[in-house]
């Protein structure tokens, strides 16, 4: 059991539509980072993971995650999603950091930007299970 505020949830389910999305502009993006928010809420204890949040100025050559890290925490905003110019997608400790403070659900895309190439994390950082719906 995990708890989002008040909420509590079981397990989470991304909407493959958007993993699909998540995917395509991951590989448009390359070798830039692209880097938004992570819409979702929390239905019959799953938190439904269904929507991006894009925020200006969000893309750039480094420190993608540091920019969205300025923005106001968006209400329905559940956590991040980045792509790495690369084939690791373990987070970096500027990731670390961020993960800690924005959301609960964080997902790094690594190249070649495919289902088998995304990793979630919690906000300490730990991978975290999902199911694409
Ligand atoms: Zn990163």
């Amino acid at each position: 059991m995990f708890g989002l505020g008040k909420k509590k949830f079981t397990g989470i389910q991304i909407d493959h539509e958007l993993v699909e999305e998540i995917e395509d502009i991951a590989k448009e993006s390359y070798p830039i980072e692209f880097s938004a928010m992570l819409q979702g809420k929390v239905e019959k204890s799953v938190l439904k993971i269904n929507g991006l949040i894009f925020l200006p100025g969000a893309a750039s050559e480094s420190g993608a995650v540091m920019e969205i890290f300025m923005m106001p925490m968006l209400s329905d905003a559940v956590g991040s999603v980045h792509s790495h110019p690369g084939y690791s997608a373990e987070p970096s400790g500027a990731d670390l950091q961020f993960f800690a403070k924005r959301g609960y659900f964080h997902i790094i895309i690594a190249q070649p930007y495919n289902d088998d190439s995304i990793r979630a994390y919690n906000s300490f950082g730990e991978l975290v299970d999902y199911t694409i719906v």
